[in-house]
């Protein structure tokens, strides 16, 4: 066995984490080097040329003005310069890029997401400035894309803030849907072994909930969902519709169950009551965005982190 390079930590071949710390500040040590990958990703995959929208052709881009900070790169043949952070979430932020980067691969690495009282400890900004960062992460960075589902999908809905023994008895007696009690409600699909939509609704109404449906799963779909009434009509909207009957206290029949979504909920509830403790409504939408980016990124560190930079480097 060859000696142990103590200068050159790797991570132990059975250790769960997939990008350390360590491997995140080897790749990025410095705010130069997170401009740099920026620069890369947005403009220049070789870091030297680049389409010049003056010249309206490739150019040779150059770097000057180190010394006054100057975070742009300029056309070696008409002097235009280019910023990689413009129109970007850390465009015109008094916070270094390094911090942001930083910031991301603590939201994207841990699991159960991290509070912004947590952030203000691990960058060593403010409180306010913390928040500020998660929720631009969460809000813009985050946001579920549109790619339609397919396959077997999962619908069902969840309220945060109520209780979650009563949930399907409530939906029973015909209490939910209503918004009130400060709950928030909030309707989700799965695919299996797929990604995941998460939504706050106002209300679980057929005439709220259809248009999710039709607008997030292709038509050749299955969909299994519980005997709530909101979901008479996925039938009728073309689907192969299945349904279990919590109210008779089934909750698994062969394949017919909706046990992936409601895991994805207990995560979310568990997140949201342990980490952040309560979530005001108008902020839930950017707390499901979080959970949901991280359950459909689920393939690894790296290339998670990778994913949500891209994000930020179209972001405008
Ligand atoms: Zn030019």
């Amino acid at each position: 066995m060859p000696p142990v390079n103590r200068n050159q930590p790797k991570r132990a071949v059975s250790s769960e984490s997939q990008y350390s710390l360590m491997e995140f500040m080897q790749q990025y040590p410095d705010d130069a080097a997170c401009l740099e990958s920026l620069w890369r990703r947005r403009y220049s995959p070789d870091g030297k040329h680049a389409q010049c929208p003056k010249c309206r052709q490739e150019r040779v881009f150059s770097r000057y003005g180190m010394t006054q900070q100057r975070q742009s790169w300029t056309c070696e043949s008409c002097g235009h310069h280019l910023h990689p952070t413009a129109g970007t979430i850390f465009h015109k932020s008094s916070t270094s890029l390094h911090l942001w980067f930083y910031a991301m691969d603590l939201m994207t690495s841990t699991r159960c997401g991290i509070s912004a009282k947590q952030l203000e400890r691990e960058l060593g900004v403010t409180y306010k400035t913390a928040w500020r960062m998660a929720y631009l992460i969460r809000n813009q960075l985050m946001q579920q894309d549109d790619t339609p589902l397919s396959g077997t999908v999962e619908a069902d809905e969840m309220y945060v803030g109520g209780k979650e023994h009563n949930r399907h008895a409530s939906k029973r007696s015909g209490k939910m849907g209503r918004g009130s009690g400060g709950k928030t409600l909030v309707f989700g699909l799965v695919q299996r072994n797929g990604q995941v939509r998460a939504m706050t609704v106002p209300n679980v109404s057929r005439a709220v909930i259809m248009p999710h449906i039709t607008q997030k799963v292709l038509p050749a779909s299955t969909i299994y969902t519980d005997e709530y009434g909101t979901y008479q009509d996925v039938a009728k909207a073309g689907y192969d519709h299945q349904r279990i009957n919590h109210g008779a206290k089934v909750y698994v029949s062969g394949d017919v169950h909706t046990n992936t979504i409601e895991g994805f909920w207990s995560l979310t509830k568990r997140g949201v009551g342990g980490v952040y403790h309560s979530v005001s409504s108008k902020h839930l939408q950017g707390y499901l965005n979080e959970y949901a980016w991280r359950y459909n990124h689920r393939d690894g560190g790296q290339a998670q982190f990778e994913t949500l930079l891209l994000r930020a480097a179209k972001a405008s």
